[in-house]
């Protein structure tokens, strides 16, 4: 029930005893009673999603060879939300057939401006369907929708447009070096952001010259096969882009196809490491964005307030689903225990549910495999000793939906301290001094993104060169840049997405 703030109302009698009778509550009892009640607020754009999708081989939707579908639901609801194609060996051969026609017959010839108003294109594209592709990535992903609309979409959008500038360009990416394509680029991604690590992929490929057989994770398609629908809709050559989807087997096919001469792989370390083995024979080029336990480090001079934002939003955005999620916090023992308040306060005011509506904060984990898991890890870290914290916030009776979780008393050797968990759960360690944070950082098989939360410019220069991680965050977290390169270190991956380090991995120098 909406609650109207009136500061002249005086009446008594208990604050639900009101609200059940609609009536205002005070200014005090609003401030310090309940958490304010939104009226909920629905995003009702139209996603335009299909009933059925077939595969997007040499720029026309043809169905699977073995006629065979499977159902993609929405984690919020757990209802179908569309029907998706198995992939088999066959179609992602006719996949890599089409995409060496289009490379051999008219994209490697294109002139780079040309190329580059087709990227141009999809951009803008976009860009004009974005809130309709937002919806579409919400419903079929389950994060909240002022993250897709805010973050995903127009990031996205932003890849293209950025990448159409280099399409011309090319010969600056290495100057003195001749910069040749790649050819056909095999590509497998994630679902935590279907449609900017398809957009991470693709853009900088075309751009530089190469044709692509791409496949979105199992829960996540939608999007991708409306991004198929945009393509047609740009008059991309029939071929230069190939979407097939399916589960890990069509993954296995597409990244094992002999006609691939790069893999572009984002997902687990542990599947990274499998196509790494099929492929160690083989020659082809590989770039691996896996998978992360970063640290967040909160120095005692830094600016309090924002940190515990910071903090919040590193872990707690798009439900933890983030490989380069701030999972491991680090704060410096002097002030530990006040910003565990602080955090946990403002824990206490983020709302769980409806993906859909724009006042939620945390939206459905993407599936029920992966909220076992989450629960399984969290019971790991009570196990094992770890002073567990959530909030009260009530949670939707249907769908997968997890409550922002904390554990203190963590020490290094728990599975919660090691272990990427890939949900909205923070575990928390402190630490004296700098060389103390710069170790218990670095102690991780991971290395994809760290951040660092401090007043002093010198701190900050010395952790960013200490801490073994892609990117370094100072006094912010998770903020992204086209221009921006990112990726690992150690089993996080190799290779670069975004900027001119990312378009070095889609060409050849000779
Ligand atoms: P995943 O299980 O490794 O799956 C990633 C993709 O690989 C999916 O499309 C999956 O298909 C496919 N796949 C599964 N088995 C395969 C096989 N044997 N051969 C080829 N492909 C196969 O990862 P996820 O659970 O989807 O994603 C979460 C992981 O991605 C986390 O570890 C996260 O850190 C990482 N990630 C890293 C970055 C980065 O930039 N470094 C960015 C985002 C996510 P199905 O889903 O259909 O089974
Ligand atoms: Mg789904």
């Amino acid at each position: 029930m909406a609650v109207t703030l009136d500061p002249s109302d005086k009446d008594s009698g208990s604050k639900d005893e009101k609200k059940k009778h609609g009536h205002k509550l005070s200014v005090p009892e609003l401030i310090f009673g309940d958490l304010w009640e939104y009226d909920p607020a629905p995003e009702t754009a139209d996603p335009r999603i299909r009933s059925r999708y077939d595969l997007f081989i040499g720029g026309r939707f043809v169905a699977p060879q073995a006629g065979e579908y499977f159902a993609s639901i929405n984690p919020a609801t757990e209802e179908t939300v569309t029907e998706i194609a198995v992939a088999s060996a066959a179609d992602v051969d006719s996949a890599y057939v089409a995409a060496q026609m289009a490379y051999e017959t008219v994209w490697r010839t294109m002139p780079g401006r040309e190329r580059g108003k087709y990227v141009y294109r999809i951009a803008r594209l976009l860009q004009d369907r974005a809130r309709e592709f937002a919806v579409a990535e919400s419903i079929d992903g389950g994060k909240p929708i002022k993250e897709s609309r805010d973050f995903d979409v127009p990031m996205a959008a932003a890849h293209f447009f950025y990448h159409a500038g280099w399409a011309d360009k090319l010969a600056y990416v290495a100057p003195g070096r001749t910069v040749q394509p790649i050819g056909v680029v095999g590509q497998v991604i994630p679902w935590n952001f279907p449609l900017l690590m398809l957009a991470w992929k693709i853009a900088p490929a075309i751009a530089a010259g190469n044709c692509v057989v791409i496949k979105p994770a199992e829960t996540t398609s939608a999007t991708a096969m409306k991004f198929a629908e945009l393509l047609q809709e740009a008059g991309l050559p029939d071929g230069v882009v190939n979407i097939v989807t399916g589960g890990g087997e069509t993954g296995a096919a597409l990244t094992g196809h002999p006609a691939a001469r790069k893999i572009a792989f984002t997902g687990s370390t542990d599947v990274g490491k499998l196509i790494m083995r099929q492929l160690a024979e083989r020659g082809t080029r590989m770039t691996m964005e896996l998978g992360g336990k970063a640290a967040n480090v909160v120095f005692e001079d830094s600016p309090i307030d924002q940190a515990v934002e910071g903090v919040v939003h590193g872990i707690f955005f798009n439900q933890g689903h983030v490989c380069c999620a701030g999972s491991r916090l680090l704060v410096q023992e002097s002030i530990a225990e006040s910003f565990i308040n602080k955090l946990q306060q403002r824990m206490e005011t983020l709302r769980v549910g409806n993906p859909l509506d724009k006042n939620t904060d945390i939206g459905a984990i993407n599936s029920r495999e992966q909220l076992d898991r989450i629960c399984e890890l969290v019971e790991s870290g009570v196990a094992e000793g770890a002073k567990l914290y959530q909030p009260s916030c009530a949670l939707p009776s249907r769908g997968f939906f997890y409550r922002p979780t904390l554990f203190t008393e963590v020490t290094q050797s728990h599975r919660i301290a090691r272990e990427e968990i890939f949900g909205p759960v923070l575990s928390i360690l402190t630490f004296r001094t700098m060389d103390e944070a710069i170790e218990k950082a670095n102690n991780t098989m991971y290395g994809l993104s760290a951040g660092v939360w401090t007043d002093k410019g010198s701190r900050i220069l010395r952790m960013a060169a200490e801490l073994k991680a892609g990117v370094v965050w100072a006094n912010t977290f998770n903020k992204f840049d086209p221009a921006s390169p990112f990726g690992g270190y150690k089993e996080s991956g190799f290779g670069r997405e975004g900027g001119r380090q990312g378009l070095l991995d889609y060409v050849d120098l000779s």
